[in-house]
């Protein structure tokens, strides 16, 4: 042996092998009722979850980090970490220290990693929020082809489409996965669009993503030859589903969980909405980065979670399919018409567990007896749900899901008969079997019990027999049952008869503790009758598991009906309580709302100010009028409402809901683009006008006459004729090449000249009242243009000091005049009066250099550093 190098325990050496095969996790090493981490993982994990850093013996000479957490707190930290960007491999003892010790006497306890936590593969409840989905994704790229697939393993959906590099963070904007896949090698490559949408990205080796030995994984998986049994798949589409296999196998060690089949997605088959338009449309989350404020938020009357998680979905990828979309339109009818029987059904849905939740947990063995519970609620509403709607005419789409509810009875019958009414979360401990379910389970059970009946009737023997009124029988881990008195009655215990009796075991400072033979011999019998009882239900929990697991197929089809039954009423009650219509989707160009209406705002404003929405038409749908429309008018009239709005409206439509206007008619939007000009992107290090004029690009490049676009304020980032040329050249392109239906809001005045011009373009107006000088908002969309932009009273409603806005009504008066006198702008410029009332604050500093202009007059730019520059305008900022 190496003299030199100190011994490592034998422990040590068994954790620096297993951190060894997991450099890139934390390592949860479990020992006893602690996870204990070490060396550079405690450093980390003590600073992230803020707990303790200590120190345990030595490595190297030097002492060794540590930190630890209760493992029955574990999952807590586990969520900080994978907030914080961290992976955690979690390992456990695989045997009890009493086996290890049968191995040798210095035997290191067994230990595994039996699971890597990472964001995309949680299944815990607390981990999870339950009314949204947990994706996991991984984006494959074979050559010149590429596609991407996603799965959630809490619910076992799994997905795979063909997908180009450059649509990427648009599917990712859709479906908001916490966790994507990349092959190594590709990550500087795919860095950025990767975390504009906040995805954690892992690299996995590219073998992972090799087509042929994903394409055999996969078909294992689902126990068939090749993958042709499910579709026909392009080689990146089965690399990037084979990368995910390979994922789960990795991460769950071997146990996987439900998937099921993949389902191929086509990329056209849904709307297409990129990332910045979800963004600005508040789809599903909002600009600060939440769920309430949402469209999402706003109409979500789903009674089960897996109900708001299909809403989310539905959302987020509207139809192009005009069957799919009135049937939908059909299922949400029926409900509205039979509003009673919506009612009794929500009813009825509100009892449902999260049976896809409950699935994949027993799936992947971390699933207890509360898992199996669901399942059989679930299953017992589904019965009732046939019975209340068996003998009813549906629709389609309603006919499908209570199809999908039927013929559960041999499992309900079977978990109704083995579980009790509210069983514990775990298995561990037992009791979660109903009795009068299985003859020898009962039996132990009496017997355990008995025996407890029986001790209680020893100590009223041992009390008479002693004369000792308080003495007890009691149970402790260590002593097991034993009689116990008071110190001083222990001469009396301890001398004949009683001695004979009762055998000494121990002294307290107050009490002395006894056992009898009697007394051991029941114990051991209690022991063994409880022993085998838990055993028995272990055993009676594995097989249930597997009855569940057999009928896996049926149940998730089960829930995902229950899912569209809670959606559809969801749908109806929102469409009735909120008065929103049945919009016609068609195959036309038209978009004909009337009376639409903002959700968001208008329930923003109910719970503000109680004011009401007013509701406005759009036309767009082209022919002899227009399809295009250029909205002016000032600030805060109501603009970007009205645009989203309408945009809203063609979503939700297409989704399949209702929709908040008397009355729409829209013929299919295959692409909906939304921007607004110069919104601070200033965390992406671009400028504003920069990334306005990106985004612009996008539009113009991509839409097809199809496509449906609403344009905020487009060139306003830049300079007055910068911005009104921009967006002057951008209008006409979307008339002459895009010819798509479009909603432009803009405070260029002068473009409302376009409209003469262009047959296709109108112009509207939000329109405002003026009174007194102060302008009131109407709110109202009519045809025409503003007459003017009444920006002057906007900045008054602002809190502008009244010696500006003065100066400000001064300033324009002239510039009106001159332009109707034909002058020069120049000239009148060059003529107007100094600002002669400048307002008393401001002439108070002029008596005297501030500390601002004192600090200035020492400072020499050209001897600046720049972090010296951005230092001194800090100070600066502090003096004024
Ligand atoms: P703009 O884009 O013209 O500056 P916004 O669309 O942002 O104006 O609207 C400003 C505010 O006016 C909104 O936050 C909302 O409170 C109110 N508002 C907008 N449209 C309506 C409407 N149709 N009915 C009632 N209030 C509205």
């Amino acid at each position: 042996m190496n003299a030199a190098k100190p011994a490592v325990t034998p422990m040590m050496a068994q954790y620096l092998e297993i951190k060894d095969s997991h450099p890139d996790a934390l390592l949860f090493y479990r020992m006893g009722d602690f996870y204990e981490m070490f060396f550079d993982d405690a450093v980390a994990a003590a600073e992230a979850l803020d707990i303790a850093l200590t120190k345990r013996g030595k490595h190297d000479g030097n002492e060794i980090p540590m930190c630890g957490v209760p493992h029955h707190a574990a999952e807590g930290y586990f969520l900080t970490l994978i907030r914080k960007g961290f992976r955690v491999a979690v390992c456990e003892q695989m045997e009890s220290p009493a086996e290890a010790k049968k191995r040798g006497y210095k035997a290191v306890v067994r230990r595994e990693v039996v699971r890597l936590v990472t964001p995309g593969t949680l299944t815990e409840d607390s981990l999870l929020d339950a009314r949204r989905h947990n994706f996991l994704a991984a984006f494959a790229q074979v050559r010149d082809e590429a596609a991407l697939a996603w799965a959630d393993i809490s619910t076992g959906a799994l997905h795979v489409m063909s997908l180009p590099q450059v649509r990427l963070g648009a599917e990712l904007a859709r479906l908001a996965p916490s966790e994507i896949l990349v092959a190594e090698g590709s990550e500087a490559d795919l860095a950025e669009t990767v975390s504009d949408m906040g995805v954690s990205m892992t690299p996995v080796s590219r073998g992972s993503f090799d087509s042929t030995a994903a394409g055999k994984r996969v078909a294992a998986l689902f126990g068939t030859q090749d993958l042709d049994a499910f579709g026909s798949f392009t080689r990146s589409e089965t690399g990037a589903l084979g990368a995910i296999v390979d994922y789960l196998e990795i991460t769950q060690k071997g146990k996987l969980p439900l998937l099921r089949p993949p389902v191929k997605e086509i990329t056209g088959g849904t709307m297409q909405i990129d990332a910045a338009t979800r963004r600005n449309l508040e789809l599903t989350h909002s600009l600060s980065g939440g769920r309430s404020g949402t469209l999402l938020s706003t109409m979500d009357r789903t009674v089960t979670s897996a109900g708001a998680r299909l809403l989310e979905r539905r959302l987020s990828s509207p139809s192009l399919s005009l069957d799919t979309i009135h049937n939908r339109q059909a299922a949400v009818t029926f409900n509205v018409e039979n509003a009673h029987m919506a009612r009794d059904l929500r009813d009825l849905l509100r009892k449902v567990p999260d049976l896809d939740r409950a699935l994949s947990r027993l799936s992947l063995d971390r699933g207890g007896p509360r898992d199996m519970a669901a399942i059989r609620n679930g299953l017992a509403q589904a019965a009732d749900i046939c019975g209340l709607m068996g003998s009813v005419e549906l629709p389609a789409l309603l006919t499908d899901a209570l199809q999908n509810l039927r013929g559960h009875d041999t499992l309900l019958d079977l978990l109704d008969q083995a579980l009790i009414a509210d069983p514990p979360l775990l298995a561990r401990d037992g009791g979660f079997i109903a009795p009068g379910y299985h003859e020898e389970l009962d039996e132990s059970r009496s017997l355990r019990d008995e025996g407890r009946g029986v001790i209680a009737g020893l100590q009223a023997q041992y009390s008479e027999l002693t004369g000792i009124q308080s003495l007890k029988i009691k149970h402790n881990n260590v002593l097991g049952y034993f009689v116990e008195t008071t110190a001083k009655h222990a001469d009396a215990m301890m001398s004949a008869p009683l001695s004979e009796t009762f055998i000494h075991r121990q002294t307290t400072a107050n009490q002395v503790r006894f056992t009898t033979v009697e007394l051991s011999e029941l114990e051991t019998k209690i022991l063994n009758a409880g022993g085998n009882a838990l055993e028995i239900e272990k055993r009676l929990f594995s097989s249930l598991r597997e009855e569940i697991l057999k009928a896996s197929a049926k149940v998730s089809g089960a829930a995902r009906a229950l899912a569209e039954l809670d959606l559809q009423a969801a749908l109806a009650d929102l469409a009735a309580a909120e008065n929103w219509n049945l919009p016609q989707v068609n195959d036309s160009r038209d978009f004909e709302i009337n009376a639409g209406r903002h959700p968001v705002v208008e329930a923003a404003l109910r719970q503000q100010s109680g004011a009401p929405f007013v509701a406005n038409d759009c036309d767009l749908s082209g022919g002899d009028d227009a399809s295009i429309w250029l909205l002016t008018g000032p600030n805060m009239a109501g603009k970007s409402t009205f645009l989203r709005q309408n945009a809203l409206i063609a979503l939700l439509a297409q989704m399949g809901s209702y929709v908040p206007a008397e009355s729409a008619k829209i013929g299919i939007v295959s692409q909906l683009f939304s921007r607004v000009g110069a919104s601070d992107d200033l965390a992406r290090g671009r400028s504003t006008f920069m990334v306005e004029m990106v985004e612009t690009a996008a539009i113009l490049n991509q839409s097809d006459d199809r496509a449906m676009v609403i344009l905020d304020e487009i060139g306003r980032g830049t300079a007055t004729y910068d911005g009104l040329s921009i967006a002057w050249a951008t209008l006409e392109y979307l008339h002459e090449v895009n010819q798509c239906r479009a909603l432009f809001a803009t405070h260029y005045h002068e473009m409302t000249a376009l409209a003469g011009k262009l047959k296709g373009v109108d112009n509207a107006t939000v329109s405002v009242k003026e009174f007194d000088g102060e302008v009131i908002f109407l709110h109202e969309v009519k045809r025409g243009a503003a007459d003017r932009s009444y920006g002057v009273q906007v900045a008054q409603l602002a809190g502008l000091p009244p010696a500006v806005i003065n100066r400000a009504r001064d300033v324009l008066d002239m510039l009106e005049k001159n332009e109707r006198e034909g002058g020069s702008q120049k000239a009148i410029i060059d003529d107007l009066p100094l600002f002669a009332a400048a307002p008393e604050p401001m002439q108070a500093q002029k008596s005297g250099p501030s500390p601002v202009d004192e600090r200035l007059d020492e400072i020499i730019p050209d001897e600046l550093t720049p972090r010296e520059a951005l230092n001194l305008l800090y100070e600066l900022k502090g003096l004024a």
